[in-house]
């Protein structure tokens, strides 16, 4: 039997699992901030969902897609991005009766077969965000602002954000055309994939990573100078509200997103860390999709943030995000006294506190080790005297002070603790948010 989890899958073990929980759990505080709700989809949906909403001619549809025929002879595919399955949701749920704009966000694994490399596994969760109906510059520039609070809550910069507006249907056929002119006579030494991109949708000419085809990009005329007044009208505002809200960016004229449904802004961050894998979070306006889908109007805008590739980001610049918290307080025992310990513990557990103690009958010298290594606050010895006082005494490692208290106070002590301790932490954030 092959032991080895399939390619492109790993297994997430406690450390790892810790950091993505608080990742997860900051990003989810952050989209409440924001008046975002959480919604959650399915795994696999209709095959044809995918085709229609993220595009025939993008790559997750022409080469990365999981499609399997169920037992009822269904094609049906495991989701390789979000925003179709929401949007998906959306219509189905009649979403478009809620009040508008409607704004949810997801945290969901996808499924796309990929070649592995560093930042690119074939499941990876994604973090994302979609409000739908509204049109408004003003939605673009708060989900900008949304991931840049994000990035901000857990310590990352270095984050650089590019931006692009690829225009509307009406617009984008003059600059397909510009596209064509470009690039045909340059095209018999393009890549295959390239040659289909021509046919299809040249806009995705500018995304290609084969070498050549990707030195072409440089040159190729830029969309911005084919922008109808609307669209136009549009990004300037994008980029006067990011102006505002003193958040940098760099206009990229090449920056395409993948997918098909992309209507006027593009985002991408990008960090220069990950290497070639770069892109940590990308977004854009989505117009066309929902009638796409569903016949009806409802615009749309959104992103998706990588968690592997931010994790990665996260180490890269060092941030020891997400690190388990230290236990409150370590319970030392005899084997006399080692129920008493564990019931002391249920105690304070259930009160909110992290606590340890042995359960695996070990010496003083090894519980004290233990105690040590996982860095707990105090440490309290769990004696036959201690017992029959109910008093003992708790010691702080970091000094080494000690405190004689009754064990009905022990509880309290530690809530106070834990209380200055986070205050003392608030403070210094407040006072580098605000430069006090
Ligand atoms: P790329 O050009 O790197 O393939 P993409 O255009 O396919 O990216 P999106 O579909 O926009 O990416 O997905 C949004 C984010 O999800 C990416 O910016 C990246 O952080 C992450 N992502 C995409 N594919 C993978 C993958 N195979 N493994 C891990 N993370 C991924
Ligand atoms: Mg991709």
């Amino acid at each position: 039997m092959n032991l080895n989890a399939p390619r492109g899958t790993k297994d997430i073990l406690p450390e790892e699992a810790e950091r993505r929980r608080a990742l997860e759990r900051t990003f989810a505080e952050v989209c409440e901030r924001y008046g975002f709700g959480e919604i959650r989809v399915p795994t696999f949906e209709h095959t044809e969902l995918f085709v229609r909403g993220v595009g025939d001619a993008s790559d997750i549809v022409r080469k990365e897609m999981y499609t399997f025929l169920d037992k009822g002879d269904r094609s049906l595919t495991l989701r390789p991005e979000g925003t179709a399955g929401v949007a998906r949701a959306y219509i189905e749920q009649g979403m478009s009766s809620w009040p508008a704009p409607v704004k949810l966000w997801y945290n969901m694994n996808m499924f796309r077969y990929e070649k592995m490399q560093k930042g690119r596994y074939r499941e990876f969760w994604q973090l994302g965000c979609e409000i739908f109906g509204s049109a408004c510059p003003q939605a673009d520039a708060q989900l900008i602002g949304m991931l840049v609070t994000f990035f901000d809550d857990l310590g990352l910069d270095e984050v650089n954000l590019e931006i692009n507006s690829i225009g509307c249907p009406a617009c984008r056929a003059a600059y397909h055309q510009a596209l064509r002119d470009y690039y045909a006579p340059k095209l018999k030494d393009m890549c295959d994939d390239c040659h289909e991109r021509f046919e299809k949708n040249p806009l995705r000419m500018l995304d290609c990573k084969e070498a050549y085809c990707h030195s072409l990009a440089e040159e190729a005329p830029a969309q911005l100078d084919y922008l109808c007044d609307d669209c136009k009208e549009h990004f300037d505002k994008v980029k006067s509200y990011l102006s505002m809200m003193e958040i940098p960016y760099n206009l990229n004229p090449r920056l395409v997103r993948g997918l098909d449904y992309y209507t006027r802004t593009v985002f991408e961050f990008v960090s220069s860390h990950v290497g070639t894998q770069g892109t940590i979070c990308g977004g854009g306006r989505y117009d066309g999709l929902i009638r796409e889908i569903g016949n009806i109007d409802v615009p749309g805008v959104g992103f998706a943030l990588g968690v592997e590739r931010l994790l990665l980001e996260l180490d890269a610049q060092g941030i020891p995000f997400g690190k388990a918290a230290r236990p409150d307080l370590y319970i030392a025992s005899f084997p006399s006294t080692a129920a008493n310990a564990l019931d002391l513990a249920q105690s304070l557990i259930r009160s909110g506190l992290k606590v340890e103690t042995d359960v695996m009958d070990r010496s003083l010298k090894a519980q004290f080790k233990a105690a040590d290594r996982m860095e707990a606050h105090y440490v309290l010895v769990l004696g036959d005297t201690e017992v029959s006082l109910s008093r003992g005494k708790l010691r702080r490692l970091s000094d080494g002070s000690e405190q004689d208290v009754p064990l009905t106070a022990v509880g309290t002590l530690l809530h106070d603790y834990r209380k200055k301790l986070a205050s003392a932490k608030e403070n210094d954030r407040q006072s580098t948010l605000f430069k006090l």
